[in-house]
């Protein structure tokens, strides 16, 4: 049995602000507000990755992916994620299970948590049933409860390769 688990936590905020695209675990989500960024403004793909990087003992997503590069001008967060992936397998290591908070008034993401769990799963090579999501809304309170908001958080766990058969 494989015991060389590691644990990572990654948590990412951004302003929500009109007009900006809404994409969300690698989805498109219908929504007047979205996320302002550098980057798509994916919160939870940069928690994922910061919380996979962490878990590898790995630089952090700023780190790796600086703001002020152009190359990160509007890019796909997903792009991210595949190289993240590369680094930890670089290390012999995999993704076993990932637990994702989204704390949000706007939008509601009941209807999109399939198709986020499903993306999120594929995006880090984890099968769909050790991918979970959850969303919260903050009761009205502080700058997610005023809509300005939104804050992703993410815990992971990585073990060593190959896979476990069970
Ligand atoms: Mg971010």
């Amino acid at each position: 049995m494989n015991h060389d688990l590691r644990i990572g936590l990654g948590i990412d905020l951004h302003r929500l602000e009109k007009g900006r695209p809404c994409i969300l675990a690698g989805v498109r989500i219908d929504s007047e507000l979205g996320p302002q960024a550098v980057s798509d403004g994916d919160a939870v793909l940069h928690a994922a990755v910061d919380a996979v990087l962490g878990a590898a003992g790995l630089d952090d997503l700023g780190t790796l992916f600086p703001e002020n590069d152009p190359k990160n001008q509007d890019r796909d967060s997903a792009e991210f994620c595949k190289r993240t992936l590369a680094l930890i397998h670089e290390q012999g290591l995999r993704v076993v299970s990932l637990d994702v908070v989204v704390e949000t008034e706007v939008p509601k993401l009941r209807a999109h948590r399939p198709a986020m769990r499903r993306r999120l799963a594929a995006l880090f090579d984890v099968p769909a049933d050790r991918v979970n999501i959850k969303g919260k809304t903050n009761e009205g309170l502080d700058a997610i409860g005023a809509k300005q908001a939104i804050r992703a958080t993410v815990v992971a766990l990585l073990a060593s390769q190959p896979p476990a058969h069970n």
